[in-house]
């Protein structure tokens, strides 16, 4: 079970356990509960639209991390949603000295993906094989009723 995700500083990539299997790091508390990923798109709206005008001027994806209303940039809380009186949401930097001093991209998403997968390889393999395994159960357990799903993440 997630119980939380860490960022490696050495490896600059989210963490699912406490531990980097790339370089070994520890990173006992978790600054989220779970992390999605926010795409060129998303950050463009974020600075356009949102009012978060200290985002670099250049949008890309992977620069920036989300959960639930918190923004996050390296594992640091970089803004927020917040909601004005007539509801209208606006986007509340916390950190805008982080986002300024440093403009590198990830460009590479399928390198990203591999580092990934890398560094919370135990964990990521334990879980597939979990949901391997239960669906082999219940394929044995309803084998004239059966509904096929697939799911795919990043
Ligand atoms: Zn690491």
């Amino acid at each position: 079970m997630l119980i939380g995700v860490r960022w490696c500083t050495k490896c600059d990539i989210p963490l699912l356990t406490d531990t980097c299997e790339i370089c070994g790091s520890q990173y006992p508390k978790p600054f989220a509960k779970d992390l999605v990923p926010v795409f060129a798109e998303e950050m463009t709206i974020l600075r356009d639209l949102l009012g978060a005008s200290e985002l670099p001027g250049k949008s890309s994806n992977l620069y920036l991390w989300n959960s639930r209303t918190n923004y996050y940039y390296k594992g640091r809380k970089v803004a927020s949603i917040k909601y004005q009186n007539d509801k209208s949401p606006i986007v509340g930097m916390t950190k805008d000295k982080i986002l300024r001093e440093l403009s590198e991209t990830i460009t590479d998403l399928k390198s990203f993906k591999k580092k990934l997968y890398n560094a919370n390889k135990s964990y990521l393999d334990r879980i597939e094989n979990e949901a391997i395994q239960f669906i082999r159960d219940t394929v044995l357990e309803v084998k004239h009723n059966i509904a096929l799903a697939a799911v795919q993440t990043l």
